[in-house]
């Protein structure tokens, strides 16, 4: 099925063996394709699930594109754009779709820039330029700028998954805006395809060049001729109907190019900025640079009460602040809910409702911490309550990440309703904040809905998402009125509708009550002008497009998972809210320092949206929701295509602010699929390698030489699939189990404090029983009573991953029984390998029932079960099972055991994807600091090895393409010796490096005294 496109050197799908291409088979329009093909050098895909993964963004709206082209090159673009043209096709050009207004999905072709043409092409240190594609992410564009203290100055908050053409398009801008104001400030000049196809430039020209470039008939002249008639007949009205504000992005940016003519120039690059891919599409860029600032500085100020909070910002802009950000009570409140704010809320004065964040640029740390105490002087104990500062890096860190911290929980909502975006970005003069706030309050209000209020108070940007269940017409109506009551707002205070995000398909509709007739048809003369067929992004910014329409979910919105579930999925709307959680933010296509470090690996592997959560979320939600064939989340295709690639890491259910939990929906998918297709002779093995670890360990040393003779491998790959390249486990023969009966226990349990339960987890028992040894030992050194119980198997972890969900729920019931009465009775549960840890932790919760109370949707438990009725029944075992087992360095870590230690050198440490996932990666480094060892923790994510997924022939260069990652940062870091308390971790690497690397638990008894 893997086909092979020019170019694709490092895609792990060009791997003879992949069995996939990240696309499916159901091509429509195979004609248009044909002749793209023929046309451009990237990459054509017209297919079912290409369509469907870029028919949405991070709005509330999703619109099925005709297909996507990823251009190599300017000439691609102009060869689709003259193609379409002549057909009269729309085209959409596209970034990073992180877009909330909606201005990334239409019915067009896409051209996705973030692919192929994303690279610096040129940067000018002295004469503070970049010149760039539009496809780099801005991020990636400052960290290339980064040794010349120069950046590209507006910091949109997602700057690190959009693009410098996505910044453009929308006029992007972030919390600096006092400072740097928008993206138009900085655009320089661009290389432009028109909608004809042309290929010109656009920058600076004076007045009589814009005159003489009006002579002609070529596009470009016409574009001219329509830009001087606007200036000759329309600059008066254009002045009277744009608000003075530092935030508008709604419209085209008229009053800008009104404002230059004026001093004899004008920049229709600049025109391009905030007109949403609407006007030309975007191929080069040059935009001016900003030095980065010295240093700065930051106040917390809190306030009694939002109101006063309001009141404040008009004073606190006089200090000159490069931010000004608000966060409501209820944010405050989310943050108090946060183990890791609580702390900082807690030190708030009673009283405290909203807080004003106020950071100053400064030139040194005396001069940021003057401009601080002088607004303390100024504003505390006037309408501020009290204030709080921060000035090292970490410090204002926290701050910033205080600011943002609630906002996940709100984001979470497994509900129907939902906190969408539709009025988020809403901007007024910031003196009218707070009769504005007011005001909106009362439209919500009125509207019987709520919403929290919280970033860029400074420029009068106020982000406000209503909570509204657009699946009811109620709701849709709901956020008409809203709309419609809040653009009335903004016009009463001299503001603008949208003063960050864009028009896209939430905005469009009011510019015309808010800029009026006149300069509304005046944008359709300018649109009429760049693009005579409106086939570039038509329908936004003045065109019909509604903000009620093309909705993800509307009323004609239908759900059929096709299935019941059989995991206990435990929020509102169960496992179809886990479904339909993702809000399509992109923060999933990042790298990783900055998704929060685990998700999303195979993104970043093959840069494929199919490849990032936010690409399975959507598929799922749209196979399930009607809008690929029936039933087809459980196709051969699909799962090959969509669900086998999730290596599940659980990354996502940490890393992504709504966190979507896709290990658990792929566990599910998995299941169903094996019930409906049967499951394959590898899947069974690997679901089952307990019990063919404990055959091998009877066989050893037979068992290990039958994998090493010549051939063997060739012959795993073959037969049952398992890559050639890895080399296969050894057996041991005498089992941890078999060593500690031999051995018996050292520490006398009445002479012990504390008493463990080592669980023989397979790999550690059978393969590696070393790092068993040395758990006993260090346990034992702690005075410690360890006993290896009876009665156990397996920990399910391996049948789990693979989605045979009965076996691993008969084993989770099977050990539950065999370690409950020693938690009752005060036993604490250890486990050498994280992955099998994390099952009892957290998995086992979700195999078994639930009780009543807790409201699962899990379709296969009504009743609930149980192994001890008067224990409770079996989900409260297994509750407290789970809140008694520890992973042996998050054992050692959380008791504090007296150890005396004379370790010494430096180790690499990588962590597990499941122990960071429930957040227990840090006891292990800092257990083997404490045995004297200097550790370099690495931020790193999934091995991608990833329990069998790594051993699976097809799925080896995705894989290897994953590890690639890690084996980067171990290279450069300084640890002499790198150290994986994961069992695939430990083979990946050792497969990398030619040595297995140890379990950090062996370090740790071996730096025993
Ligand atoms: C959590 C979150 C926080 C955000 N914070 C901010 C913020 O602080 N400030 C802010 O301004 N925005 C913010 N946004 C919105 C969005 O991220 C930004 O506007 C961003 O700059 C869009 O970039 P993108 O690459 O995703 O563009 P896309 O969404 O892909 O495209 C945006 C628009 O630009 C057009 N476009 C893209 N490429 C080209 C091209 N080559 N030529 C012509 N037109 C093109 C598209 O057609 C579309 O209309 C946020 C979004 C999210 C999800
Ligand atoms: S999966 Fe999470 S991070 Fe990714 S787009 Fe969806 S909500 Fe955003
Ligand atoms: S579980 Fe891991 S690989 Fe799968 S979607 Fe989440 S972050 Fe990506």
């Amino acid at each position: 099925m893997a086909t092979r496109d020019a170019g694709e050197t490092d895609d792990p799908a060009r791997d003879d063996r992949a069995n996939y291409d990240y696309r499916s088979d159901d091509v429509t329009r195979p004609g248009l394709v044909a002749d793209l093909r023929k046309r451009v050098e990237g990459e054509v895909r017209f297919d079912e699930y290409s369509r469907q993964l870029y028919a949405t963004d991070a709005s509330a709206y999703e619109v099925t594109p005709i297909g996507v082209v990823f251009p190599r090159s300017t000439e691609d673009v102009a060869a689709v754009m003259t193609y379409c043209a002549e057909r009269e096709i729309p085209v959409l050009p596209r970034g990073g779709g992180t877009s909330l207004a909606g201005q990334s999905v239409n019915e067009a072709v896409v051209l996705d820039f973030t692919h192929h043409m994303d690279a610096l092409l040129d940067f000018d240190p002295e004469g503070r330029t970049a010149r760039a594609q539009p496809g780099i992410v801005l991020g990636d564009l400052n960290r290339a700028l980064a040794d010349s203290d120069l950046k590209f100055a507006p910091d949109p908050a997602w700057g690190d998954k959009s693009a410098l053409g996505g910044a453009i398009g929308n006029n992007s801008t972030g919390a600096h805006s006092l400072k740097y104001g928008k993206t138009d400030a900085y655009v320089e000049e661009c290389e432009v395809v028109l909608a004809d196809g042309t290929v010109t430039r656009f920058g600076e020209v004076t007045m009589d060049e814009l005159r003489e470039g009006a002579d002609g008939d070529s596009l470009k002249a016409r574009i001219y001729a329509e830009v001087l008639r606007i200036l000759d007949e329309e600059a008066e009205a254009v002045r009277d109907a744009f608000p003075r504000l530092k935030r508008n992005v709604s419209g085209y940016n008229l009053d800008r190019l009104v404002e230059e003519a004026e001093d004899g120039a004008v920049n229709l690059a600049r025109l391009l900025a905030g007109s949403e891919g609407t006007l030309a599409i975007v191929t080069e860029a040059t935009v001016s640079l900003e030095p980065v600032p010295e240093t700065k500085s930051m106040a917390l100020l809190t306030y009694g009460s939002l109101n006063d909070a309001m009141e404040d910002v008009a004073p606190i802009l006089d200090h000159d602040p490069a931010a000004v950000e608000v966060l409501d009570d209820v944010l405050v409140e989310l943050a108090r809910d946060t183990e890791e704010f609580r702390d900082v809320v807690e030190m708030l004065p009673e009283g405290t409702d909203s807080v004003l964040l106020v950071e100053f640029y400064a030139e040194d740390d005396a001069d940021g911490r003057e401009k601080v105490a002088r607004l303390r002087g100024d504003r505390e104990g006037d309408r501020a309550l009290a204030a709080m500062e921060a000035h090292d890096e970490a410090e204002r860190a926290r701050f910033w990440k205080l600011r943002k911290s609630g906002l996940p929980i709100l984001l979470s909502r497994t509900t129907d309703a939902k906190h969408i975006s539709f009025i988020e970005d809403a901007a007024v003069p910031p003196e009218h904040l707070p009769e504005y706030v007011a005001e909106f309050q009362r439209v919500l209000e009125e509207n019987d809905t709520f919403a929290s209020v919280y970033a860029h108070a400074g420029p009068g940007c106020l982000h406000i998402r209503p909570l509204i269940d657009t699946k009811s017409p109620a709701g849709v109506n709901q956020m008409a009125a809203i709309a419609d009551g809040v653009t009335d707002l903004v016009v009463e205070y001299g503001g603008s509708v949208s003063g960050e995000h864009g028009d896209g398909r939430a905005r469009t509709q009011w510019n015309r009550k808010l800029y009026g007739e006149r300069v509304w048809n005046v944008f359709r003369d300018l649109k009429t002008a760049f693009d005579p067929d409106w086939l570039l992004n038509p329908g936004q910014v003045c065109g019909d497009v509604s903000t009620t329409e093309n909705l993800r979910f509307s009323p004609d919105y239908g759900f059929d998972a096709g299935f019941d579930p059989a995991l206990n999925w435990e929020n509102d709307n169960g496992f179809q809210g886990m479904v339909e959680l993702c809000h399509g933010c992109g923060g999933c296509r990042g790298g990783q320092e900055t998704t929060g470090g685990v998700m999303c690996p195979t993104y970043r592997a093959a840069d494929e949206e199919i490849t990032s959560t936010r690409g399975r979320a959507n598929m799922l939600r749209q196979a399930m929701s009607g809008s690929l064939p029936d039933d087809e989340q459980f196709d051969v295709e699909f799962m090959h295509e969509v669900m086998e690639l999730c290596i599940g890491c659980k990354g996502c259910a940490r890393d992504c602010p709504s966190e979507v939990d896709m290990a658990k929906l792929k566990a599910e998918i998995e299941h169903e699929y094996h019930r409906r297709h049967g499951a394959s002779l590898r899947d069974r093995l690997f679901a089952n390698i307990g019990r063919l670890s404990a055959l091998g360990s009877a066989l050893a040393p037979l068992s290990n030489w039958a994998t090493k003779i010549p051939g063997s491998r060739i012959l795993a790959e073959k037969t049952v699939g398992i890559a050639s390249e890895r080399s296969l486990p050894t057996f041991h023969r005498e089992s941890l189990e078999d060593w500690f009966e031999k051995r018996g226990t050292r520490v006398a349990e009445a002479d012990a404090d504390r008493r463990v339960v080592l669980f023989p987890d397979t790999y550690t028992n059978y393969n590696h029983p070393e790092a068993g040894k040395a758990a006993v030992r260090v346990l034992e050194a702690a005075g410690v009573h360890v006993r290896l119980p009876s009665g156990v198997t397996a920990s399910g972890r391996p049948a789990h991953s693979k989605g045979f969900l009965d076996k691993s729920r008969e084993q989770a019931e099977r050990n539950v029984a065999a370690l409950a009465p020693f938690v009752r009775d005060g036993w604490d549960v250890v486990v050498v390998e994280p992955s099998d840890a994390v099952m009892f932790q957290s998995d086992y919760l979700d195999l078994l029932p639930a009780s009543e109370a807790s409201g699962s949707s899990s379709g296969q438990y009504a009743e609930p079960r149980s192994a001890d009725p008067e224990a409770g029944g079996i989900r409260t075992e297994a509750e407290r099972l789970a809140a008694n087992t520890y992973g042996v360095c998050e054992y050692l870590d959380t008791f504090d055991f007296d150890l005396a230690f004379g370790g010494s050198g430096s180790l690499t440490y990588h962590g597990h994807c499941h122990q960071k996932a429930t957040k227990k990666d840090h006891h292990a480094v800092s257990v083997l600091r404490r045995a004297g060892y200097e550790v370099d923790p690495l931020d790193s994510g999934c091995c991608g090895m990833a329990g069998s997924f790594g051993y699976e022939a097809e799925h080896y260069s995705m894989s290897q393409a994953v590890g690639r990652i890690l084996f980067e940062q171990v290279d450069a870091s300084a640890g002499a010796e790198v150290v994986a308390p994961g069992a695939s971790c430990r083979t990946q690497l050792g497969d990398w490096q030619g040595e297995e690397p140890p379990h950090p638990i062996e370090k740790v008894a071996e730096a025993l005294r």
